[in-house]
């Protein structure tokens, strides 16, 4: 190892985990490997049961390891109790609980661990004032709005002095708008406290709005990990994406290419020098999104039948008008059309 590599410390490292809950059955999580860097923003991405939250408990300490590693800062954590890991867990919710004051709430960890009441309640009241709460230090969860609860579920998670937050569907239960209210939150706090997050969701969007780095799983495996753009604009399977969004999958001769619908084009008359790739559509129907116009199109490629989907910007659809029915050319640049590993 290099000293520049040597020098990025890992936050969390997964080597050849597997977790099977029952002898025989399939893995629920099989030989995933890992790095999570230090002060890093980690979305762990996927369909609903691909193994996301069975990862998480692993690393959190509350669901054993079947087999393989799991290192904290290159300490061996594996076979720790989840208290003594340094990791702390955020739940869906936030889960307060309701009869506990803000500053009680933050506090209880400590109570458990039997330290007196003077000493917890001046460490609460200091967390509390680092996420710009102590105003609210006697109210009740009821009495809190949903940002202010996530505030206090964060500095009842800090004061175990976490490495590593892990944060299961923490938006999921939210209303749309305080969704992402909240997670804007959650990124300047991640930034602020410079810890590792890790955060699972089944939210593409979610993920792209957060993360340093996301993981998409499927199966219990690991697809990609990457950047948000490098993922977006290069998923490595079908799987990805159509998991995604925002992509076409075509069969060319060539084999199977991932296009953007915003880089899908459209025309009455074929375009292109002769050779480009394109393909005869009909139009199926048309969505007003506002900024921009999904054209909702059936086409034929290597494959047989293959409905597609192409954005086009409010001025480029009123320019045309597309009717449903109408047949129409696409194309597409052939440095835009991404081929897919499978
Ligand atoms: P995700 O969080 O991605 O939705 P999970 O990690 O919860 O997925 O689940 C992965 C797989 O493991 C699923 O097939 C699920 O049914 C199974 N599973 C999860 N928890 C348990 C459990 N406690 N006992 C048995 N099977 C489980
Ligand atoms: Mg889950």
């Amino acid at each position: 190892m290099d000293a520049a590599t040597a020098a990025i410390v890992q936050a969390i490292e997964l080597v050849a985990v597997t977790k099977r809950y029952a002898s025989g059955a399939p893995p629920a999580v099989e030989a995933i490997d890992l790095r999570i860097p230090s002060r890093s923003y980690c979305c762990l991405l996927g369909p609903s049961g691909c193994g996301k939250s069975t990862t998480l408990r692993m690393i959190a300490g509350h669901e054993s390891v079947t087999s393989g590693d799991i290192l904290l800062e290159n300490r061996n954590i594996t076979r720790l109790p989840a208290a003594a890991r340094g990791t702390a867990m955020m739940f869906q919710s936030f889960a307060l609980f309701p009869h506990l004051s803000a500053l009680d709430n933050v506090a209880f960890s400590l109570k458990v661990k039997g330290v007196p009441r003077a000493e917890r309640h001046r460490r609460a009241a200091e967390l509390l004032e680092r996420v710009a709460m102590s105003a609210f230090a006697q109210r009740k969860p009821g009495e809190l709005s949903g940002g202010q609860q996530q505030r206090v579920a964060l500095a009842r998670a800090l004061i175990t002095e976490p490495r590593v937050f892990l944060l299961d569907e923490p938006l999921s239960a939210l209303d749309p708008f305080l969704r992402v209210q909240m997670r804007t939150e959650l990124r300047r706090w991640q930034r602020e406290l410079e810890l590792t997050f890790i955060h699972v969701t089944h939210s593409q969007e979610e993920a792209m709005a957060l993360a340093d780095n996301i993981v998409v799983m499927n199966h219990g495996r690991v697809e990609q990990v990457g950047a948000p753009r490098d993922i977006y604009n290069a998923p490595a399977t079908e799987f990805i994406a159509r998991f995604l969004g925002g992509h076409n999958v075509i069969a060319t001769a060539q084999g199977r290419v991932a296009v953007r619908s915003d880089h899908l084009r459209v025309g009455r008359d074929r375009f292109g020098a002769p050779g480009a790739p394109t393909l005869a559509a009909t139009v199926t129907d048309i969505e007003y999104q506002g900024c921009y116009v999904l054209l909702g199109l059936l086409s034929q490629d290597a494959a047989g039948d293959r409905p597609l989907c192409a954005m086009l910007p409010e001025a480029e659809y009123l320019r045309h008008q597309y009717l449903p029915g109408e047949p129409v050319h696409l194309g597409w640049h052939a440095h835009q059309a991404h081929a897919l590993a499978r």
